[in-house]
């Protein structure tokens, strides 16, 4: 923790996040193209700050659970390049997409090869290589499944992280369009397995229930070279790190990156659930939950707390 970070008044910074967002409870608009997702309260508010000494800052409901959604892709794409290294790259680019999350016209133009591994094709893809890391096929499904959940209760050092099957269920009723990008990238030869063997997992990682403070927790390693600083536990090496969160930075909210690192200046992942992760490197991590949605995908509640946080703060990384 920095010198700085230890002088700061975390009941000030909380109660200036709770002023700033209070006039907006509720606004933005919740998912509703999972049917599982529509019926949550548009008007929870959650957040929770992951600091090195192993301390954490919370307000709202930053207990309560909330479907990560495409934030799991953070964690999937750590665990594929630690299984499959930079042969990832052969499946998936680097480049922001600057096209909605789950866009199909670039593919065609990009012959199968996503964007970047934060978008739907590019972590269906992601999810693909890594399902054929542990032997393909539903058995690889599953057995990346469980190796995901298992890193992220340890990393969050918590049991009590889940698929939320029932959501898992109606986003692959609903899963139309990914099925679509799947089958697109298997028709230039970009699957490895089976398309729903791969969308079974890539369905289920979106499905993880977790809340603000386990998020949080969990991703501490990224603000620390890839060192969990509490455990001591190397994650990812500390240039696997830096690359991440690179990607985090350039694409972590699909056509609203460039916004969001403006307004922040923070890498992150947003997801449809409504929570936003991001991580301040050698401060700590924030996870924030609010479902109403811009029109990007982004929680719009959450992204004004984070900027609010950022301004109290000075956590920003372009100091
Ligand atoms: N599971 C969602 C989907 O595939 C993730 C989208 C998101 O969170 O941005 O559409």
């Amino acid at each position: 923790m920095t010198v700085a970070d230890q002088a700061m008044d975390w009941q000030k910074i909380l109660a200036s996040i709770e002023a700033a967002v209070s006039p907006h409870i509720g606004s933005g608009k919740v998912a509703n193209y999972i049917p599982a997702l529509a019926c949550v309260d548009p008007r929870k508010f959650g957040i929770a700050v992951a600091l090195p000494d192993g301390s954490m800052q919370i307000l709202g409901d930053a207990d309560e659970s909330f479907s990560v959604q495409s934030i799991s892709k953070v964690f999937t794409l750590a665990l594929t390049l630690q299984r499959v290294g930079e042969d990832l790259w052969e499946a998936v680019g680097r480049e922001p997409s600057g096209s909605s999350f789950n866009s199909i016209v670039q593919l065609e133009a990009e012959a199968g090869i996503p964007r970047n591994p934060l978008i739907n094709a590019g972590a269906i893809a992601t999810t693909d290589r890594l399902v054929a890391s542990y032997g393909g096929g539903q058995a690889g499904a599953h057995e990346a499944m469980e190796d995901l959940l298992i890193t992220a209760r340890r990393l969050a050092q918590d049991e009590n992280i889940a698929i939320d099957y029932e959501v898992a269920e109606s986003e692959s009723r609903s899963g139309s369009r990914n099925r679509a990008l799947a089958h697109f990238m298997a028709s230039f030869g970009n699957m490895k397995n089976p398309v729903e063997d791969s969308l079974s997992a890539y369905f289920r990682h979106c499905s993880i229930a977790i809340s603000c403070r386990q998020l949080a927790r969990a991703a501490l390693f990224l603000a620390f070279d890839g060192c969990d600083p509490v455990t001591g536990e190397q994650v990812v090496s500390k240039e696997r790190c830096q690359r991440i969160l690179a990607i985090l930075m350039m694409s972590g909210h699909y056509d609203n990156s460039g916004e969001f690192a403006y307004r922040i200046g923070l890498p992150g992942k947003s997801g449809v659930g409504g929570g936003i992760l991001v991580v301040a490197p050698e401060h700590g991590t924030i996870a924030v939950w609010s479902p109403g949605l811009n029109q990007a995908g982004t929680s719009m509640v959450g992204s004004i707390a984070l900027e609010e946080l950022v301004q109290q703060t000075g956590w920003s990384v372009f100091v």
